[in-house]
C-alpha cells in the first residue's frame, strides 16, 4: 500500500516550529521520494471557523512550504482528485453525511442553549458527576422536535455515543507511536458535529475528509490522542475507512509546557527572514520526535528515505535552540561562498567592496550563525580608528620592540599573513597566542574572530598600514 498523509492547518495564524514540525514529519512519512515506495503528501485546509479563517495564512503556508523544500502532491494549489481542499467548500458533502448520521440514529437536533448547557454543568458539578451531556435532547419527541425545527429554534447535531452499542463497548485502536488505545464509549459524552450555524466541528470534517480522500496515516500531534476516539466512532458510524493513527510525541518549550508562541516558539517566516537556513530547520525539527542513526546532514529526500515509523519517539522532547544552531552550523558549513553571500547579502548591503564580498562570506561564515552577525565584521575590516580595552592596550605594550615594525615590514613587502608569522616567530622566538593575539588585537581590535589570514587579506591595504604604524616602538 502507498502511503498518503497529510497536513490540515486552520489558517488561522502562520506555521511555527511546533506544526512545522508535525507538517515536516508528515511529509517525510510518505516516502514520496523513496526507492521503494512512491507515497504522496497532501496540504488540505481546514478554514471552517469563519471568523478567524484568513487568506494570507493560506498563501503563507504555502510560502512557507516552499521556503522549507516541503513538497506537496496534493491539496491546495495542486488540486487533485478529492477537491476541493479547502473544508469551507466542502459544506455539501457534510450535509450529506449529517443526513445519513440523522438517518441511521447516530445523530440528533440538540435545541439546548448555552444557559442550559452552564446549567446542567453546574448541577453535575454540585451532584460530582462529570461534566458530559446528558443526552436529554435525544429523547425528545419526534412532534416535539419538528415543531422546533418549523418555529426555526436554532440546533446544533450531536453524535448520540451510545447508539447501536452495548454500555461497555469501547474503541480500541493501534497508535503507531503510543500503542493500543481503548476507550470506554460510555465515557465519551455525545459531542457536536455540526455547529448552530451549519458549519462541522472538527472532529467531523477532519475525519471525514481523511477518509474520504483515502489519507492512509494521520500524524498528528498527541494533542488530538483523545479526539481520535470521537472520530472513529464517526467513521464507523458512516461505514468509512479509517486511517492509522500516530500521535507524536509532544514537543516542549524550554519552561517545560508544550512548545507554544509564549514559550519560545518562533514562526517559521520570522526564523527564515532572521537567516535560519531552511536546511537547518528541516533537519532539526524532523529530528525531533523522530530517531535518525545518522547524525550528518541530510537533504529531505535522505530524510524522507531514512523514515520508519517505529523510529517515532514515545516520550515529549524538549525544543533546544543550541541543537537548531548546531544544524545551522552544519548547514552553513555545507554552502560554498556564492551561496553563503546570497544568505547575508541583505544585512551586509554594500559595506563590503563588490570584488571581496564572495571572500567576506567564505571568511566569518564560521564565526556566525545569522547575516545580521556578520555586520560586525564589516566594522571589523574597514573601521579608522581602534579604540582598545586597559586589557588589551596591556598586550599591546607588552610586545617586544620592533614587533610591529616586523610585521609592517614583511606586509610591505608583499608578504601574507603566513609570512608574517614566520618572519616574527624567527626574530623574537615567540609562538602561539603570545604570537598571534597582539596581531589580531592591533590589526581588528578584538581579541577573537575569523581566521586572520583571510582577514588580512580584506582590510583595505592603506588600514593595514595605518594600525601597524600606530603602534611601531
Ligand atoms: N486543523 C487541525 C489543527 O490544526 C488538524 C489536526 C489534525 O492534524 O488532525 O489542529
Amino acid at each position: 500500500m502507498n502511503i498518503k498523509t497529510r497536513f490540515a492547518p486552520s489558517p488561522t495564524g502562520y506555521i511555527h516550529l511546533g506544526n512545522a514540525r508535525t507538517a515536516i514529519i508528515s511529509a517525510l512519512a510518505c516516502r514520496h521520494n523513496s526507492a521503494k515506495e512512491q507515497g504522496s503528501f497532501m496540504l488540505r485546509i481546514e478554514d471552517t471557523d469563519k471568523e478567524r479563517s484568513e487568506n494570507k495564512f493560506i498563501e503563507a503556508v504555502c510560502e512557507d512550504f516552499n521556503s522549507l523544500g516541503l513538497k506537496w502532491q496534493e491539496g491546495e494549489r495542486m488540486g487533485g482528485e478529492f477537491a476541493p481542499y479547502r473544508q469551507s467548500q466542502r459544506l455539501d458533502i457534510y450535509q450529506k453525511y449529517f443526513d445519513e448520521l440523522l438517518c441511521l440514529g447516530y445523530a440528533y437536533r440538540c435545541f439546548c442553549t448555552q444557559d442550559d448547557l452552564l446549567k446542567m454543568r453546574r448541577e453535575q458539578k454540585l451532584s460530582g458527576m462529570p461534566p458530559r451531556y446528558d443526552g436529554r435532547c435525544c429523547r425528545l419527541d419526534q412532534e416535539v422536535i419538528e415543531q422546533r425545527v418549523q418555529d426555526k429554534q436554532p440546533f446544533v447535531l450531536r453524535f448520540n455515543t451510545k447508539f447501536n452499542h452495548s454500555p461497555d463497548a469501547e474503541i480500541i485502536f493501534n497508535d503507531l507511536v503510543k500503542g493500543k488505545q481503548r476507550f470506554p464509549r460510555h465515557e465519551i459524552g455525545d459531542f457536536i458535529i455540526r455547529k448552530e450555524d451549519g458549519m462541522p466541528t472538527f472532529f467531523f470534517s477532519n475525519a471525514v475528509d481523511d477518509s474520504l480522500m483515502q489519507v492512509s496515516h494521520v500524524l498528528r500531534g498527541d494533542d488530538h490522542l483523545t479526539n481520535t476516539p470521537r472520530q472513529i466512532m464517526i467513521l464507523e458510524a458512516l461505514q468509512l475507512p479509517l486511517p492509522q493513527y500516530a500521535h507524536l510525541a509532544t514537543v516542549m518549550g524550554e519552561d517545560g509546557t508544550p512548545l507554544s508562541k509564549r514559550n519560545g516558539s518562533r514562526s517559521i517566516r520570522e526564523l527564515i527572514s532572521e537567516g535560519w537556513l531552511p536546511l537547518a530547520i528541516v533537519n532539526y525539527l524532523s529530528r525531533l520526535g523522530h530517531y535518525y542513526a545518522d547524525d550528518k546532514l541530510m537533504s529531505l529526500e535522505e530524510l524522507g528515505a531514512g523514515f520508519d515509523f517505529s523510529n517515532l519517539g514515545k516520550s515529549a522532547t524538549k525544543f533546544d535552540w543550541s541543537l537548531l544552531s548546531h544544524w545551522q552550523r552544519q548547514a552553513l558549513m555545507a554552502m560554498d561562498e556564492e551561496s553563503l553571500w546570497q544568505w547575508m547579502s541583505q544585512a551586509i548591503g554594500n559595506k563590503v567592496a563588490e570584488k571581496d564580498k564572495l571572500q567576506f562570506a567564505g571568511s566569518v561564515s564560521a564565526n556566525i550563525l545569522l547575516p545580521q552577525e556578520a555586520v560586525k565584521y564589516t566594522q571589523m575590516i574597514y573601521q579608522q580608528d581602534i579604540d582598545f580595552t586597559a586589557a588589551q592596550l596591556e598586550i599591546l605594550q607588552n610586545v617586544e620592540d620592533g614587533f610591529f615594525a616586523e610585521a609592517l615590514t614583511t606586509y610591505q613587502q608583499g608578504g601574507k599573513f603566513v609570512d608574517i608569522i614566520k618572519n616574527i616567530q624567527k626574530r623574537f622566538g615567540c609562538k602561539g597566542k603570545q604570537l598571534y593575539q597582539p596581531l589580531r588585537i592591533i590589526l581588528t581590535g578584538e581579541n577573537h574572530g575569523p581566521e586572520m589570514a583571510q582577514l588580512l587579506e580584506l582590510i583595505p591595504k592603506e588600514l593595514v598600514v595605518k594600525r601597524l604604524q600606530r603602534w611601531i616602538r
